[in-house]
């Protein structure tokens, strides 16, 4: 599933692909995929619209229309945002296909058909939802002492949830809880200061590393040329069951928190 790094991957790789490029053509091939403001056809208002900008905001792929518009791209649990040169085989899965006046084009696919593709109005304020940026100035030791201060919920839940910190899904929490050795299940307003900033350090890392390793390919995730990532390769903890844990040796584990899995070392997360 696509986080924090593996999107800003996908938005650095579209950025010199697309931006200044003109849509000449929009074709939907699952409806359910694209969705646009009441009374506006998604395919007639995005034909002619130039790409003036890529931004990442949370998980979410955000491109800037002429139009002030922006067309926000919501990955999921398979969604792929790839560009392709004219005779290149269609990406299998493709939902959505935008043709720019380069002769590429645009494609989002996605096996599961969660991920949505929303066109915004300028005036739109779609992403009120999300927290903090983990990777921006404003968040620092201290905003984190401030954000789990009193907060009863499993440190993992918390980092999962998007309403506070934006980005960090189920691979980077569990990598960034293993490296600063805190026990997952641990409630986030239980943690002592040196565990908080142990844990702020983490999360910055974990997510810094992952972006130079151009993102993590597990499930379907590959990058706006369609290459697969390099940090599946180093994860510590996700998906290694029973494997050893490379500072202490034992075993890591699978618990469940919060409807989700989640891998960690009984021997040095405390
Ligand atoms: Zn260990």
């Amino acid at each position: 599933m696509p986080e924090l790094p593996e999107v800003e991957t996908i938005v650095r790789g579209l950025r010199p692909a697309i931006v200044g490029r003109t849509i000449t053509h929009v074709d939907i091939h699952l409806k359910k995929i694209a969705i646009a403001p009441p009374r506006i056809a998604f395919a007639r208002a995005l034909q002619g619209e130039v790409f003036t900008a890529v931004d990442r905001r949370g998980k979410y792929a955000v491109a800037r229309l002429g139009s002030g518009r922006a067309l926000v791209t919501s990955l999921r649990m398979t969604g792929r945002l790839v560009v392709q040169a004219p005779g290149e085989p269609e990406l299998p899965g493709t939902h959505i296909r935008l043709s720019l006046d380069d002769g590429n084009r645009l494609h989002f696919a996605d096996v599961r058909t969660f991920g949505r593709m929303r066109l915004v109005e300028a005036a739109e304020t779609w992403d009120a939802d999300l927290g903090i940026e983990p990777l921006s100035a404003g968040f620092t030791p201290e905003a984190l002492i401030g954000m789990l201060n009193g907060r009863t919920t499993p440190v993992k839940a918390f980092l999962l949830d998007q309403r506070r910190i934006a980005g960090i899904g189920n691979i980077y929490a569990s990598e960034a809880l293993w490296q600063a050795r805190i026990r997952p299940e641990k409630p986030a307003g239980a943690l002592g200061t040196p565990a908080i900033r142990r844990l702020h350090a983490a999360i910055v890392d974990v997510l810094a590393r992952a972006i130079e390793m151009r993102g993590s390919s597990i499930d379907d995730y590959v990058d706006a040329e369609g290459l697969q990532g390099g940090f599946q390769n180093v994860l510590a903890v996700y998906g290694r069951l029973g494997q050893p844990c490379s500072r202490c040796g034992r075993a890591i584990v699978r618990t469940v928190i919060a409807q989700r899995g989640t891998w960690w070392c009984r021997g040095c997360q405390r």
